[in-house]
């Protein structure tokens, strides 16, 4: 059995003000943890996204998460879970006033390519971006895979 303190795993820089991936620390084979906490304005994701191959739920232990989707948004509130299917686009996002703390898990650990989409400034409309850190390794961007213009930054 592996046993860890969420506290003690590292935060990652990010659209979230912690981000806590414990795949490593207790070295799953098949499923993919992570753990958040949001602060207002913050989001799991870089970007309005699908996973390829993977599934993913979202538990929500505190506050209130807004899932943008293919349809319409989806609040998901203190003691409530949703699922995405693999494939299926959504960003979730804290609109609320108070701080979300929430668990994701994946299934299976390796999402296969994922698409992120962004809106781009100097294209006028959502595209496909990549994410990448900047030289001095001080924030990730993202960056529209169509004109290169960074459209986010994230420390
Ligand atoms: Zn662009």
């Amino acid at each position: 059995m592996e046993k860890i303190r969420i506290d003690d795993a590292k935060s990652y820089m990010g659209p979230a003000d912690v981000k806590r991936p414990l795949t490593k620390e207790l070295g799953t084979e098949n499923v993919a943890l992570n753990y958040y906490e949001l602060a207002p304005g913050d989001s799991f994701a870089f970007g309005y996204h699908a996973h390829e191959d993977q599934e993913e739920v979202f538990y929500v232990q505190s506050g209130t998460v807004t899932f943008e989707t293919a349809d319409d948004p989806v609040a998901v509130g203190a003691g409530e879970a949703v699922r995405v299917a693999p494939g299926e686009f959504q960003r979730g996002v804290n609109e609320g006033d108070e701080r979300v703390v929430a668990l994701a898990v994946g299934a299976p650990r390796d999402a296969g390519e994922t698409e992120v989409r962004r809106h781009c400034e100097d294209c006028g409309e959502r595209t496909p971006n990549d994410i990448e850190m900047t030289e001095d390794r001080d924030a990730l961007v993202t960056r529209c895979v169509d004109c290169g213009a960074v459209t986010g930054r994230f420390d």
